[in-house]
């Protein structure tokens, strides 16, 4: 038996207000005294003088605004490493991402592909990194992904939504500070803390839990009931808690996996490009025979705050099209292995995959 020896963020401030501490802590990690920081920021905040005027740029610091209507692409990836370097002569001084698991993933993913040889897609996998990646910091505006702690970058390519896991993914630095929070619309802010939500249920239910990842998803699942199963929305204690939920569950996962509901939404997201937040919710919704509880009172949060899932999603695919999202959907070995044991395949089939693709 071989244990996972995996590396953790070794830096993390935490606070309402710790964002205005940008500036000090990357400050004495510029290369050169002048070699630039470039900032990925979602567009999102593009006019929003609150956040953005709290950043100083200085030499040549530049700030990219980027789209999330979209996941990040490999193809996306590669273009902004192409535009650094033929921007700047030299390796900037490091990648600062402020945004959801979006820009958290693009800002992971940029910083290792700017000093590795090759494209974004050829790190798509465990472990296929070779060289340390440049000085990264991500700044989680959006709770629930765990983006802000993971080790993977995820990517969708020209063949497959697949990770760049690796030890040089985490970021070196992260600040969480939940005010950043504060405005995000409700319905985002349900999905994507319900991404947290079924990253505790799968691994708590997986056949990969070990006490490491239990300590970490147990937290992390109190702390959801807490927020969710509340009909105060959104407070400021509320937005401290899911900051912190995130964290935990994006821990919680590092050290076992998740299983049917994200297998699911990778399909979903692939072929139909839909988010991985609303996916989730989408799959999950239709899983009480894998995860009865946690479906149970995913419902119960769901009604509790008036989300409406849209519906009719898959109803005029046609059958390759579930065949397209099925292959991708049983890929994802690990995510089934640690769903229904060593002996998965003979308890999941296409047409049971199929059966539920039909119903969203
Ligand atoms: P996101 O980053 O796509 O953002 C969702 C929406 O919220 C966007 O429209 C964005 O503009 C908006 N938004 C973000 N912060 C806001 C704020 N403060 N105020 C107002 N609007 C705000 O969504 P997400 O759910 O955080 O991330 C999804 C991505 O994360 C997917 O690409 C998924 O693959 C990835 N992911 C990564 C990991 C990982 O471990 N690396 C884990 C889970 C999911
Ligand atoms: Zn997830």
């Amino acid at each position: 038996m071989s244990y996972k020896n995996f590396p953790m963020v070794p830096r993390v401030i935490f606070g309402r207000g710790s964002f205005n501490q940008l500036n000090e802590i990357i400050a004495p990690n510029r290369l050169d005294g002048k070699a630039p920081f470039i900032y990925l920021i979602d567009d999102v905040f593009k006019d929003n003088a609150w956040l953005i005027s709290r950043i100083t740029l200085s030499h040549d610091d530049v700030i990219h605004y980027i789209s999330t209507k979209e996941e990040p692409k490999t193809s996306q990836v590669d273009k902004l490493v192409s535009q650094i370097k033929t921007t700047y002569p030299t390796n900037p001084s490091g990648i600062i991402g402020i945004g959801g698991g979006s820009i958290l993933d693009l800002a992971k993913a940029v910083s290792i592909v700017l000093t590795n040889p090759g494209e974004s897609k050829d790190y798509q996998g465990w472990d296929l990194v070779e060289n340390k990646a440049l000085y990264h910091v991500g700044v989680p505006t959006i709770s629930g992904t765990g983006a802000e702690v993971s080790r993977t970058a995820i990517l969708t390519g020209p063949d497959r939504k697949l990770g760049i896991n690796s030890d040089y993914t985490p970021f070196d630095q992260v600040i969480l500070d939940p005010e950043l929070t504060k405005d995000v619309p409700k319905d985002q802010w349900f999905y994507t803390g319900m991404d947290c939500y079924i990253h505790c249920v799968e691994s708590l239910k997986g056949t990969f839990l070990n006490e490491f990842s239990k300590s970490y998803g147990e937290k992390s699942l109190d702390l959801c009931k807490e927020i969710f199963l509340n009909k105060d929305l959104n407070t400021q204690l509320a937005q401290d808690k899911l900051m912190m939920a995130s964290w935990h569950g994006g821990m919680s996962i590092a050290y076992s996996q998740v299983g049917v509901a994200h297998a699911l939404s990778y399909g979903l997201s692939y072929h139909l490009g839909i988010k991985h937040g609303i996916g989730n919710c989408l799959v999950f919704d239709h899983l009480e025979e894998y995860y009865p509880e946690g479906v149970a009172v995913f419902k119960e949060m769901k009604s509790l705050h008036h989300i409406n899932l849209p519906k009719g999603i898959c109803s005029n695919l046609e059958a390759h099209e579930f065949d397209i999202m099925i292959n991708v959907a049983l890929g994802l070995e690990p995510l089934w292995e640690n769903a229904l044991g060593e002996n998965w395949k003979n308890i999941i089939t296409r047409d049971k995959i199929k059966a539920i693709y039909k119903k969203i």
